[in-house]
């Protein structure tokens, strides 16, 4: 039986292994995709403290993944579906079949942005097209910029991104915002930002330079027209990857999963930790910072309950 199981390897989870692997706690990480989560998705990262020149989301993945190893944190490639509690012993269900077993659980599954699933949008990911206004803002100086989405997140970030860009267009599928007042008013006040209303995304349009325009439809006229901009950002909500364990702990009415200062969530013994986990500032900052307390919370909970 492991002492931790820790579900996920972005930020949150390699901090949470670095920590239970250095308490000499038995841990495993299991990850389904690449170590490193939406940060190895990230070019280059300028606000992660300790690299003043930046880093590449790539290289930082790297560096998180040797230092976790390095003191003796187990990695194993799998997708797990599902987690079941058997007296204080966690049962954790792998695609395969398998069946694993722990004191704890750490979940550190992330979130994922929701695509806007329309044509251009993967092909230039990284390339224009940007989930995170606060990672990639920097490289838009000057540019113009499309901001789709209505919510708090699409104006907030519209209004983050009018530091750099000359012009941003927030392109919204009706004539009313989601977000909060007092950010409407704030985006309605900032003479960079124009409203583009009743319009969604039809294509991202490029060229080896990167995105060149977008193309969007009125959907109260059906006319169609291209904005030229040389970034996309795209906020039309997230998906946190609860599934494995949303049945047995609670969450909250977007799907995340609620979790106390210690990261302690309702099920006994299972902690969550960065992106998945419901909380203002999703930023690898604030994930690692979750993920060394998740991990010392596991090690006290194996102290008193095993
Ligand atoms: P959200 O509130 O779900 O808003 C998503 C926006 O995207 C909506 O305006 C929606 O349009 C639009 N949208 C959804 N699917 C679309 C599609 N396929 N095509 C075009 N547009 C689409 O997501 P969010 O802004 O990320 O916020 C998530 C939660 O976090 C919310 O509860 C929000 O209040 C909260 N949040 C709070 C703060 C803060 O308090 N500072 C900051 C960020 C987020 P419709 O409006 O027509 O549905």
């Amino acid at each position: 039986m492991y002492d931790v199981i820790i579900i996920g390897g972005g930020p949150a989870g390699l901090t949470a292994g670095l920590y239970t692997s250095r308490a000499r706690l038995k841990s495993l990480l299991i990850e389904k995709g690449f170590l490193g989560g939406q940060v190895m998705t990230t070019e280059w990262i300028e606000n992660y403290p300790g690299f003043e020149d930046g880093i590449s989301g790539v290289e930082l993945s790297q560096k998180m993944e040797k230092q976790a190893t390095k003191f003796g944190l187990e990695i194993m490639q799998g997708s797990v579906t599902g987690v079941s509690l058997d007296g204080k012993t966690k049962k954790v269900k792998l695609e395969d079949g398998s069946e694993l077993e722990a004191k704890s659980i750490i979940l550190a599954t992330g979130s994922n942005p929701k695509p806007l699933s329309i044509k251009g949008e993967e092909e230039f990911r990284g390339r224009g097209v940007s989930y995170c206004a606060t990672c990639d803002a920097a490289f838009f100086k000057e540019s113009d910029l499309a901001v789709i989405g209505g919510g708090d997140s699409a104006v907030e970030e519209g209004i983050f991104l009018t530091k750099f860009a000359k012009t941003v267009y927030i392109v919204h599928r009706r004539d009313q915002l989601r977000a909060t007042k007092v950010v409407q008013e704030r985006a309605f006040e900032n003479p960079k930002i124009k409203m583009v209303w009743d319009s969604v995304p039809e294509e991202i349009v490029g060229d080896a330079t990167g995105v060149t325009s977008l193309k969007i439809k009125n959907v109260k006229t059906g006319e169609v027209s291209e904005l030229k901009v040389q970034g996309v950002f795209i906020y039309i909500g997230y998906n946190p990857n609860i599934d494995p364990v949303k049945d047995i702990i609670t969450i909250n009415e977007s799907n995340y999963a609620v979790a106390n200062e210690n990261m302690a969530t309702s099920g006994n013994g299972i902690f969550a930790a960065g992106d998945v986990r419901a909380k203002p500032l999703k930023q690898i900052a604030t994930a690692v910072g979750d993920g060394a307390t998740a991990a010392i919370s596991a090690e006290k909970y194996i102290e008193e309950n095993f």
